[in-house]
């Protein structure tokens, strides 16, 4: 059927590669590529497919540009950095290509997650008739499909959301991120906002927690409130939403850690002099963690990330729970990557199939949830991620 490029030969782009290369009737030449060749070289090294790897700085779209008019690929998967995110986004408008993404783009020097960037770009994605899917992952990405889902076959108005995700799983490490540590950690340290009456209500990192009980077993876990992309488009999309709140799980040893890290200042991104040199606290503790591609063989357990939806159906209130529940060792069996990896890779593979295929259509710049959700929540449980829904009230 066509081409795909693949930006990014990290934890999550070692998924795509693997998933695009599992279906070789949409996704017949693949073309992975990153900033360190040899990365490339040992993901296409694990694949039978022949993969073409290409050394490529996604900084520079002059590069991203000469590189996609010589694949020719009709759709670019950006499993880069958020960083990079506006700049492949050029290089697609530039030769006319469709993308996708996994996350906002966020500017190196502010921790600020919002789609106000990526959003200028309709008109110009418009004019292209190409199109932009914006935050084909896990969470963004089958969140939002899992909440148009909902609103599609489950309510007639969604009131309040929940996106809650749970990482049960565990590496025996002392500290580690299960992404990339600088983007989750800027994450997770910044202020709270969720969505009440109309507007965005900022609370401190951290300060709000309950406990979640997982369906199937998975267990009971801490959920921290935090502030996640998805909450901005959703509410802009499904504005009969009074309140959505993202939550996600912590162990208590993650929590000290980063209490003391940034108790000293190492999660700071404002530049600090050292011997001379300027040096990002941040960037500088990535280099010291483990890097999350290394997690795959050591973390055991399970991720259960879904979403809970009250509302009303037929004049009746209605709670409803949608949710899938992945393996972290099954997910190293497969494609030798831990779960969070996994549960990211396969959504963007599915999201450059969707618009492949035809499925999904549209030029402009779009969110996952103003697409139809019927045919990628059926990819979800052919591909690796089958989800279950239970009627709550
Ligand atoms: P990694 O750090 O493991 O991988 C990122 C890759 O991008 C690395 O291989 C890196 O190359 C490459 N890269 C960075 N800068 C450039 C550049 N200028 N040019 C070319 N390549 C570059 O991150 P992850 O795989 O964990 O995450 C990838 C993306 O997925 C991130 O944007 C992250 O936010 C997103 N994500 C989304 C989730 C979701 O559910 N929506 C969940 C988890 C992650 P090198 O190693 O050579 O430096």
């Amino acid at each position: 059927m066509g081409k795909v490029l693949i930006i990014g030969a990290g934890g999550v782009g070692q998924v795509v590669a693997h998933k695009c290369a599992q279906v070789p009737e949409v996704f017949e030449e693949i073309c992975l590529a990153s900033r360190t060749l040899s990365k490339c070289e040992n993901i296409a090294s694990q694949i039978k497919r022949p993969i073409r790897t290409e050394r490529v700085d996604a900084d520079n779209v002059p590069e991203l540009v000469a590189l996609i008019k010589d694949f020719k690929p009709d759709v670019v998967i950006n499993v880069a950095l958020p960083y990079q995110d506006l700049t492949i986004m050029d290089a697609c408008l530039e030769t006319g290509v469709h993308y996708v993404d996994t996350a906002n783009y966020e500017p190196r020097d502010e921790a600020k997650f919002c789609y106000k960037w990526q959003w200028e770009y309709q008109d110009r994605f418009k004019k292209a008739g190409i199109m932009a899917l914006l935050g084909s992952g896990f969470d963004p990405g089958v969140t939002n499909v899992f909440t148009a889902h909902a609103l599609k076959h489950h309510f007639d108005e969604i009131h309040e959301l929940d996106i809650i995700d749970v990482n049960g799983g565990n590496h025996g490490l002392k500290f580690a991120t299960n992404f990339n540590p600088e983007i989750n950690i800027r994450e997770i340290t910044a202020e709270c906002k969720h969505w009440e009456d109309g507007k965005f209500i900022e609370t401190p990192p951290m300060s709000m927690s309950k406990k979640f009980e997982c369906p199937e077993n998975v267990g009971t876990y801490n959920i921290y409130r935090l502030y996640h992309e998805e909450l901005e488009s959703l509410v802009k999309h499904i504005p009969t939403i009074k309140k959505a709140q993202f939550w996600m799980s912590f162990s208590e040893n993650y929590l000290k850690h980063l209490e003391v890290l940034q108790n000293v200042g190492m999660t700071s991104i404002e530049p600090v002099k050292f011997q001379g040199m300027d040096i990002i606290p941040l960037e500088f503790l990535k280099a010291l963690l483990p890097d999350p591609a290394s997690l795959g063989p050591l973390t055991k357990g399970k991720t259960c990330i879904g979403c809970v939806c009250k509302g009303v159906k037929d004049g009746k209130p209605k709670e409803y729970y949608v949710y899938n529940i992945c393996d972290h060792e099954e997910c190293y069996a497969e494609v030798k990557s831990q779960a969070i990896s996994y549960t990211t890779g396969v959504p963007a593979m599915i999201g450059a199939m969707m618009i492949m295929t035809g499925k999904w259509k549209g030029d402009g710049v779009f969110n996952m949830e103003q697409m139809d959700p019927d045919p990628f929540m059926a990819a979800l449980n052919v591909h690796g991620l089958p989800w279950k829904e239970i009627i709550l009230k």
